[in-house]
């Protein structure tokens, strides 16, 4: 995974998700699929580990299933970083030193992941070629940006496969009507008033939707 460093965008005083309430539902708490790293895992590219504190605030009131798709595919830590490229065949996930292409591979992982999972949002992590949810750098076959941002692949499938579920990253979290919008539409969720649960047969074709999120 290789991340650009981009400006904290500003945030105001106001609480995100942090103080707001979850509404009710019985002993259920609302399964939220994380990328593994907000959690403080060990599990990145490099080694080192984040902090994300908005996402850590609300464990107390969902049930986290944390993944990392980029261990999900068997990559280790540390591992050579994999980016977005721009290819003839569309948006691929390359890891530059080896010219491994992985995305077959991880779109095999995340229907595999994603198929059946009683799911009512997603955490993801941003930036980066596999967990974004929109900005991704993608490079040239070069090695060159080419300015454009794009969701990871995972989180392409994951906007494809869910489209009616709050899917938003840490650093938009932070953000007081982003952070109150995620909350209600879990909560919505929670009443029903969502699908969260696309049928088993369904999954394959709308994981189609995630090639066209990456081609377009
Ligand atoms: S961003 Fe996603 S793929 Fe990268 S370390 Fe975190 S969970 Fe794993």
């Amino acid at each position: 995974m290789r991340e650009t460093s981009r400006k904290p965008q500003a945030t105001s005083r106001k609480p995100g998700v942090r103080g707001l309430e979850l509404e009710a539902w019985g002993s259920r708490r609302p399964v939220v699929v994380v990328s593994k790293c907000l959690l403080g895992e060990r599990c990145r590219y490099n080694g080192e580990t984040i902090s994300a504190p908005v996402v850590l605030s609300l464990s107390d009131r969902v049930e986290f299933v944390p993944v990392c798709p980029e261990m999900g595919i068997g990559l280790l830590v540390p591992r050579d970083p994999i980016r977005l490229v721009k290819t003839r065949r569309g948006i691929r996930l390359i890891q530059a030193r080896t010219g491994r292409d992985l995305t077959t591979r991880m779109r095999r992982f995340c229907r595999e992941f994603l198929s059946g999972l009683p799911v009512r949002g997603f955490i993801l992590k941003s930036r980066s070629p596999s967990c974004a949810v929109w900005d991704a750098v993608v490079d040239d076959d070069g090695g060159k940006l080419t300015g454009e941002t794009r969701p990871g692949v995972f989180a392409a499938e994951v906007l494809a496969c869910f489209p009616g579920l709050p899917v938003e990253d840490e650093e938009r979290l932070e953000e007081p009507s982003a952070g109150r919008r995620f909350v209600g539409l879990l909560s919505a969720s929670g009443r029903g008033l969502q699908s969260s649960l696309p049928p088993k047969a369904k999954l394959d074709s709308q994981s189609r939707r995630s090639t066209i999120l990456l081609r377009e």
